[in-house]
């Protein structure tokens, strides 16, 4: 098993030493564990594709600990990556710029664009500034598997590696990957929805183009498309099957055992002892509950012995566009 280590300065201290000697280093973020390595040694870097077993022309996003890092891996810094990184670094939000030189083409699968963000977690954030470099990092889990969004989720997830190192923070605040938007045309284009609400960037910027494509592993080739763009991506091993709230009586499947994902008052229809087991993500119906809670949720259910989950959509607002987008693929 790998090895989990809590946040002690020295902890830090030896991890960022790790980083800075090409090793890999899982540690928190706010919106999910992240698997890291040194951006600027594709040595490194090629350690994550590999122990992640994830395709090669999947682009990484670089995490930076501050604008002016970032700032220094971007050949262009328009107005628009100004104001953003104002207004919400650090935090949940990842920016698409035009790459320099320096950035391997194994981080961006040699497209021109490179992804940044600055995150908030402390020990994301220690960890960056003692390991003095930019730290490429995916979520911490075997490709198109359910992201960890706590140290014990990545110890099951990367278990073939007892060399690898977990900075345990806690569980994830945020609990969803983070929001990423293209920077690098006329208009900004939101690339995936995550952990920043559509409505927040929204405020700043105007309406937003949201890129909904499903993409098969096949057309990720043409280097357009990104991993969170996958049609199976976050997917549990037990079939998932989405619905709308109002068909949840036509779930009923007596021969199986079935599981229920739902939020808010979903589970009081007269269907809920139909099933197995129930999580319910925010029985508030709070869409922020609900995402840091989604992908601990599924992996409950996973391992629950079903021969089917069944997920309910939420209201398609605030967070609930961004975990109904997970599901959909989760649901592939
Ligand atoms: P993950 O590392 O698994 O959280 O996924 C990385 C995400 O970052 C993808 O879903 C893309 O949306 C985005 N991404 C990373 N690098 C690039 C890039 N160079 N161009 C466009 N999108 C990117
Ligand atoms: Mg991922």
């Amino acid at each position: 098993m790998p090895v989990v280590l809590l946040p002690t300065p020295d902890n830090l201290q030896r991890a960022a030493e790790r980083l800075r000697a090409g090793g890999l280093v899982a540690f928190a973020t706010e919106t999910v564990y992240g698997l890291g390595a040194h951006a600027l040694d594709p040595g490194a870097v090629a350690g994550i594709f590999e122990l992640k077993g994830r395709p090669l022309f999947d682009p990484l996003i670089v995490h930076v600990s501050s604008t002016d890092r970032a700032r220094e891996l971007s050949a262009a810094w328009p107005d628009v990556a100004e104001c953003l990184a104002t207004r919400f670094w650090p935090g949940p939000l990842t920016l698409v710029l035009p790459r320099r030189e320096v950035v391997p083409d194994l981080v961006t699968a040699g497209l021109p664009n490179v992804a940044l963000r600055w995150p908030a977690h402390p020990v994301a954030q220690q960890l960056l500034l003692l390991a003095d470099c930019p730290v490429a990092a995916p979520s911490a889990n075997r490709f198109a598997s359910i992201s960890p969004t706590s140290a014990a989720d990545v110890a099951a997830e990367l278990q073939h590696d007892p060399d690898l190192w977990i900075l345990d923070g806690g569980p994830c605040t945020h609990g969803l990957e983070s929001t990423v938007i293209s920077l690098v045309s006329d208009r900004p284009i939101v690339l995936r929805l995550g952990s920043l609400a559509v409505e927040d960037l929204e405020q700043e910027l105007g309406p937003l183009t949201v890129a909904n494509r499903s993409v098969k592993e096949s057309e990720l080739q043409s280097g357009l498309a990104s991993p969170g763009h996958l049609s199976r991506h976050y997917s549990p091993r037990t079939p998932l099957r989405l619905m709308q709230a109002g068909d949840l009586d036509a779930a009923r499947e007596r021969q199986q055992r079935v599981g229920l994902l739902c939020f808010g008052a979903q589970a009081n229809s007269s269907s809920a002892e139909d099933f197995a087991v129930i999580e319910n993500l925010s029985a508030k119906g709070d869409t922020r509950e609900a995402a840091t809670r989604l992908y601990a949720a599924l992996r409950l259910l996973d391992q629950a012995g079903l021969d089917l989950i069944v997920a309910v959509e939420l209201p398609p607002q605030g967070l609930g566009r961004a975990i109904n987008d997970r599901l959909r693929r989760a649901s592939h």
